[in-house]
């Protein structure tokens, strides 16, 4: 079992716990952080019949009151209907302020119910209950959460932290090879970012029986960039490695390229252009693409630079005329780069060249 304590500049703390096994304890785990309540249970029909049950008997036993809600599975449940019929449940189980909602499933459901509870009565308590690695590696830790609007992905939502984060890691067991390879693109990319030994279990060592340890990894590193900046003013900006295109692709595909998969092309994109432009060695370019195709993930982009740099134009990351961009500078260390939104197509244009 791994436990790691985030605490916020504003005061907030949480503990992320991670080890096989947690859900069927989660009652006792979450009665040691809030009395026993009602409890607005969210999850999608996929992992409905593989894990509300346990959950459901697990916080029912420690006397919490449980309020399932199923919501259809895939990226389409971010959306404001979802959005509101969640609210409109919220209401009809008669939460109050001092209740709290639980996210079990992946990076949707914790979006989705994050953003619920953010704005239910101007903010109820949740817990992340991760079960996809996307998820367990980035998605339920540090409080970003938000509904994909018709015009762009994740353009309603807030910052609300939840008050624990609990990844039974028995629950990527039923995870299909796409859905584990989504998350080995967010994982990559944090040992991109700032964590060489995590890259290299994904370059040249054996994930399927390093999980705890990705995950681990991954959250110490999540944890101490949102602890330092939980609200993106600054270093945060660093964990949009690769999404600004792959917001785009998404996008461009009508969510048919999943989130994580987006990101690993995204992610191959600006290797290239850093390699292009001298700011990172081709060998590391090379190690960084090979690592990505070794964990079943495309590094090729069905969109041109002009259709991706139209989409990324509305993106949350541009402000005003400008945008920034993350760029790797070696396997461990990245740099934030401000440009014109007019200078984007050209920097997809250099991620684009030398696709095999
Ligand atoms: P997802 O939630 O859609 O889950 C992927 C699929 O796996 C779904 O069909 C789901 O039903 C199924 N599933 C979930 N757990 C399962 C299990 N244990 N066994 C079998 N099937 C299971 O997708 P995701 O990849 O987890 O998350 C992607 C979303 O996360 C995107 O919307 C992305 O924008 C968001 N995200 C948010 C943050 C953040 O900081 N808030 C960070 C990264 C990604």
């Amino acid at each position: 079992m791994n436990e790691h304590i985030l605490t916020t500049p504003a005061g907030e703390t949480y503990p992320i716990l991670t080890g096989a096994g947690l859900l069927q304890s989660i009652g006792t785990r979450l009665a040691e952080i809030a009395k026993p309540c009602r409890v607005m249970l969210v999850t999608d029909e996929n992992v409905a019949p593989l894990y509300l049950d346990t959950v459901r008997d697990s916080l029912a036993s420690a006397g919490f009151s449980v309020h399932p809600h199923v919501v259809p599975a895939g990226e389409n449940s971010k959306s404001i209907p979802v959005l509101g019929e969640l609210l409109e449940a919220m209401c009809e189980a008669h939460l109050t302020r001092s209740d709290l909602a639980a996210a079990l499933g992946g990076g949707v459901i914790g979006d989705l119910t994050g953003f619920a509870a953010g704005c239910y009565l101007r903010g109820i308590r949740f817990v992340q209950l991760p079960t996809t690695l996307l998820a367990a590696v980035d998605a339920s830790v540090g409080g970003k959460t938000a509904v994909n609007l018709v015009h762009g992905k994740n353009l309603a939502g807030l910052f609300h932290q939840p008050i624990g984060v609990y990844c039974d890691t028995g629950t990527l067991n039923t995870l299909t090879p796409h859905t584990l390879a989504d998350g080995a693109a967010e994982a990559i990319k944090t040992g991109i970012l700032g964590d060489g030994a995590l890259f290299a279990i994904y370059e040249s060592g054996d994930p399927a029986q390093s999980y705890e340890e990705i995950i681990a990894r991954a959250v110490a590193y999540k944890a101490k960039i949102v602890a330092e900046d939980p609200t993106e003013k600054g270093v945060r900006k660093l964990l949009n490695l690769g999404h600004t295109a792959a917001h785009a692709i998404e996008i461009l595909s009508d969510f048919s390229v999943s989130h994580g998969h987006a990101v690993a092309i995204g992610t191959a994109i600006v290797t290239r252009a850093a390699q292009k432009r001298g700011m990172l060695g081709s060998d590391a370019a090379a190690r960084i693409i090979y690592t990505l195709r070794r964990a079943q993930l495309p590094t090729e982009c069905p969109y041109t630079a002009a259709q991706m740099a139209q989409i990324a134009a509305l993106d949350k990351k541009a402000a005003g005329t400008g945008i920034t961009v993350i760029l790797p500078v070696r396997i461990g260390e990245c740099v934030m780069q401000k440009m014109p939104l007019a200078d984007l197509e050209a920097l997809f244009s250099d991620g684009l060249e030398g696709q095999s």
